[in-house]
């Protein structure tokens, strides 16, 4: 029997990073549960989660803005579980600013954590990868598909990912590494419900009504993908970017 399979994900004591953490669970991938020093949520919840699905993992404090930080984060993955399979750069903010608001600091704390967090994440991880390693970026329609006001920061930076998932897969494919990115749409999470910087909870119903599966998604809906993306079946797929988004962006509105 092969060696159990080992991911670091970022942002994982909450949304979609727990989920992927408690889908991995039930395959059998171990993962490394990135959780960010001033984040609310516990990460033990996510660590409760993964072993009620009968898997393995540990919580390893990770900031993305630090590229220390990051290598340690991907580091552990190797020190504790002897290797690393999967990197998967989700941690991310949203930040309400208009355009005549949106100073250099602004601009620059979210490209930090949203782009430049990626590349760390992904660079730490192709360090440590072999042939077979993959890894999944977090986009987001904001900065695939979609315009949003208020976010040119966030939109540019998810953008970015796109064309960073692209180059990376060109560049390590000759090494047996995949990388990709999955763009959802409108998922419920803490990110989503924060009223001040996105759509909150009413808003997401509102919203909801509005895609053709008649809601927004689970943060559980894009974890199986990201799965999937890291998977062998999507053993012969990389730079690409999928869309999970209930419908959303495909929707003709007359
Ligand atoms: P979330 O707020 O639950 O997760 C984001 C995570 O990132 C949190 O756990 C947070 O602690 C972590 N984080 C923030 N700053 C960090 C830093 N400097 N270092 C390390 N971790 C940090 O929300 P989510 O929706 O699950 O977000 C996951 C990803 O999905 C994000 O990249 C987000 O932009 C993206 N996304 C979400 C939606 C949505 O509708 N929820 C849509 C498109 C894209």
């Amino acid at each position: 029997m092969s060696e159990p399979r080992v991911a670091i994900i970022t942002g994982a004591a909450s949304g979609i990073g727990r989920a992927l953490a408690v889908h991995y669970a039930g395959q059998g991938v171990r993962s490394i549960i990135g959780t960010f020093a001033s984040d609310p949520h516990d990460p033990e919840e996510t660590l409760k989660l993964v072993r009620n699905a009968g898997g393995d993992a540990v919580i390893h404090e990770v900031d993305v803005r630090s590229a220390a930080s990051v290598d340690s984060f991907a580091q552990r993955a190797v020190d504790e579980y002897g290797r690393l399979d999967y990197a998967i750069a989700n941690a991310g903010i949203l930040r309400n600013s208009s355009l005549t608001e949106m100073t250099d600091a602004r601009w620059t704390d979210m490209l930090d954590v949203d782009l430049t967090g990626v590349l760390r994440t992904l660079r730490a991880g192709a360090e440590r990868m072999t042939a077979g390693g993959a890894m999944v970026a977090v986009s987001s329609i904001a900065g695939a598909v979609y315009g949003w006001e208020g976010h040119t920061h966030y939109a540019a930076a998810k953008a970015g990912v796109l064309g960073l998932i692209r180059s990376i897969a060109v560049e390590l494919g000759p090494q047996g590494i995949r990388a990709n990115a999955v763009i959802p749409g409108l998922i419920e999470t803490p990110q989503s419900l924060d009223p001040v910087n996105s759509l909150g909870p009413d808003g997401l119903v509102r919203a909801g009504t509005d895609i053709p599966f008649g809601r927004v998604g689970t943060p559980a809906e894009v974890a199986s993908v990201i799965a999937f993306l890291t998977s062998a079946d999507a053993g012969y797929v990389t730079g690409q970017s999928l869309v999970v988004d209930g419908g959303l962006t495909v929707k003709m509105r007359a």
